[in-house]
């Protein structure tokens, strides 16, 4: 489901915003997919709705919001690459997804419109991969490779699984989730390498996002021996609580799915009303430690505006004296002495 009138036809936006909302969708693609239609008429205000049902906040920006936070751009070798770091890349066949986040990173990029690449590109693409045997990760991404025809993605998956240096194909989707019925026997076929690992890393970052039929979605992935990867981000009003994010991390750890990096949100157009401050994501990841089990701790990253990658950016536990000896933190914050290494 997409364009205003038919949010204002399931009453999930008041007619005074609809004018507003017009304005937003004229910038950002809106879409909304049967599941999470569902949840968010269920719930409104809830965390859901907050992630997909536009905001007219979304028309204001701030000082700090840049159009490429993530420097894609800087490091855009050919049309559908991304290269920042030497042994992996990115691969974007395409930037539409089956819904619209609010807060995407790509915002200014993504959308039904938004350019896939046509085959010649797609060739040109892997011939870089193919070129270059430093890469040893590809990573699918966009828009949502799983929303890609199974046909198209078998071809993407086999021509990388036929690389002899690409070890790792990696996807990164919000589909088993946002849009489980993609999930299909065709498409779980389509993943099937035989020289390179595939993972595949679940965008989720809400429990309430796990319906019946997403964890069914998400089982048949792991059932079919794929590894999965949790990937959420740091939302505020949507997760930003030590009780949402342990219930979440639980969910995904109950799953198989392990849960892998927290972002702290990018510096997207339009997307201030999500962000909390770094200080604010520190302190619950901090009170995550010691609360939940290690296999449900992601790390919590920053993205480095402009493209100088992403660093660790939770609490530190550790700090070196002169002397050479430690001062160390533990998860209820007493601090401990470690030795310095003896000579
Ligand atoms: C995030 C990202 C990756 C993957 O980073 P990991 O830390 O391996 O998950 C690779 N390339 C680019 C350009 C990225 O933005
Ligand atoms: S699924 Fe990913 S790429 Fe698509 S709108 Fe959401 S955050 Fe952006």
């Amino acid at each position: 489901m997409t364009g205003v009138d038919s949010l204002l036809a399931e009453g999930l936006v008041a007619p005074d915003e609809a004018d507003g909302l017009r304005q937003v969708a004229e910038r950002y693609a809106v879409a909304l997919s049967p599941t999470v239609l569902a949840l968010a008429k269920a719930k409104p205000d809830g965390p859901v709705a907050l992630q997909f049902v536009p905001d007219v906040r979304e028309l204001g920006t701030t000082p700090e919001e840049r159009v490429d936070p993530i420097g894609d751009k800087v490091h855009a070798p050919v049309k559908g690459i991304v290269h920042r770091y030497p042994d992996r890349v990115l691969l974007k066949p395409l930037h539409a997804c089956s819904v619209y986040c609010r807060f995407c990173f790509r915002r200014e990029q993504t959308g039904p419109g938004g350019e896939a690449l046509t085959d010649a590109e797609l060739e040109t693409a892997l011939d870089y991969v193919r070129d270059r045997p430093a890469i040893w990760e590809v990573i699918l991404t966009g828009g949502d490779p799983m929303i890609l025809s199974a046909r198209r993605l078998k071809r993407i998956v086999r021509a990388l699984d036929g690389i002899p240096h690409v070890g790792v194909i990696r996807l990164h989707t919000r589909v088993p989730v946002v849009s489980p019925e993609l999930v299909t026997p065709g498409r779980l076929a389509a993943l099937k390498a035989t020289d390179s690992a595939v993972y595949i890393a679940i965008h989720c970052n809400h429990a309430d996002e796990l319906t019946h039929e997403a964890r069914r979605a998400v089982a048949a992935l792991a059932d079919a021996g794929i590894p999965l990867l949790g990937q959420s981000v740091l939302l505020r009003g949507v997760n930003d609580s030590v009780e949402a994010l342990d219930t979440l991390f639980r969910a995904m750890v109950r799953l198989r799915i392990k849960p892998y990096y927290l972002h702290h949100p990018d510096l997207a157009p339009g997307t201030a009303h999500f962000r909390t401050s770094l200080g604010e994501g520190r302190a619950l990841v901090g009170a995550l430690r010691g609360r939940l089990s290690g296999i449900a701790q992601p790390m919590y990253v920053l993205d480095i505006p402009g493209g100088h990658g992403k660093v660790p950016a939770g609490p530190c536990y550790l700090q070196e004296f002169d002397d050479g000896t430690w001062s160390v933190t533990d998860p209820r914050g007493n601090s401990h002495a470690y030795p310095p290494k003896s000579p």
